[in-house]
């Protein structure tokens, strides 16, 4: 199909059914050379209608109303536009929970659902610890900490977090996030610059974990991103310096001060990256031991914990 004869269908119909629909996101979609024209123009449709996919395609040839008929052709607007899926439909599942998203906060990633998967674990495996007090630096959205304490609530655990991030609109998402998961009485949002929030209060809080999925694009890896996220996502949620290692070059530096002593530190981290960040704990972190690393679904190096050593003179 030409590009006149699928506006000529647009502009003919505003009221089109399901089928049609469907048709001519992927149609739109394909001659923009997006490889997965059809699931994302099912995808779009799926969150437009709220129906699941399968509801989608039992029901081809239920009519849509003219007023989302038109929402759709902006959504596959946008789309061929290159904006991130998540951006148009405001949404990003992680962990099996529908989060919200918003521009200019970094879209949550399905290699971060591992390092929750290894945090819950790791809290399991401590059953005696009934109250546990984690921090999360650059919170993004909220994943981590939302994740983590509904888990466990539902398990009648009590998880609390801090949780830090420089930027103010992502705090305000996450915050959004955190209601709509019941979790806002078990997460205190900070906004500043990694741990100066923390040096900020008149006392002195030591976690039982800290975690942190910074930024860690080095400049060099910024050039091949792919277009959808150097240029829709927020750079400073993803810049990691030359390297990409300045903020675990910080993290490391400056965990012992807010670790108990056991306590641990789970980092995500580029794939690249596994090598330099053990050299950067065994040059700068003696008082890390037990480093594990992990991969992520597609066995790429992707995440370290190691465990504070259990004396208190550090
Ligand atoms: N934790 C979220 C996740 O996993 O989806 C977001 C991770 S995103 C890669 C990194 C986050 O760190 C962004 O939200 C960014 O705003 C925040 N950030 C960047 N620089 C920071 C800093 N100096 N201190 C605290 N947060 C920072
Ligand atoms: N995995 C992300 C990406 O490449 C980067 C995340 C980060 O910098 N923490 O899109």
């Amino acid at each position: 199909m030409d590009n006149c004869s699928i506006n000529k269908t647009v502009e003919k119909t505003d009221k089109q059914n399901i089928g049609d629909l469907l048709h001519f996101g992927k149609a739109v979609l394909e001659q923009n050379s997006n490889q997965n024209a059809e699931s994302e123009s099912i995808l779009l449709l799926s969150y437009l209608l709220n129906k699941e996919k399968s509801a989608l395609f039992l029901n081809r040839h239920l009519p849509v109303s003219p007023y989302k008929t038109k929402r759709f052709y902006e959504w596959v607007e946008q789309r061929k536009k290159g904006i991130p899926i998540q951006y148009i439909t405001g949404f990003q599942n992680f962990m099996g929970l529908e989060f919200e998203t918003s521009e200019g906060v970094f879209i949550p990633r399905s290699e971060t659902e591992i390092l929750v998967e290894k945090i819950i674990e790791l809290i399991e495996m401590f059953p005696e610890k009934k109250r546990l007090s984690l921090l999360d630096l650059g919170a993004g959205s909220g994943v981590i900490p939302i994740t983590v304490c509904s888990f466990f609530q539902k398990k009648g655990r009590d998880v609390n977090f801090y949780a830090v991030d420089v930027s103010e609109k992502a705090l305000r998402l996450a915050a959004k996030n955190a209601q709509k998961f019941h979790c806002q009485n078990h997460i205190n949002f900070m906004k500043g610059e990694l741990f100066t929030p923390l040096k900020e209060l008149n006392r002195s809080i030591l976690f039982d974990g800290i975690i942190s999925n910074p930024p860690y694009i080095s400049h060099r890896d910024w050039k091949n991103l792919p277009d959808e996220v150097r240029i829709f996502e927020p750079p400073e949620a993803l810049l990691g310096g030359e390297k990409g290692l300045d903020f675990y070059q910080k993290i490391i530096r400056e965990s012992p001060k807010f670790l108990k002593p056991g306590g641990f530190l789970a980092l995500e981290f580029g794939h690249r990256q596994k090598n330099d960040i053990k050299q950067l704990i065994t040059e700068n972190a003696n008082y890390l031991q037990k480093v594990i690393t992990f991969r992520d679904y597609y066995h790429n190096d992707r995440g370290i914990i190691a465990f504070k050593n259990s004396s208190e003179n550090n």
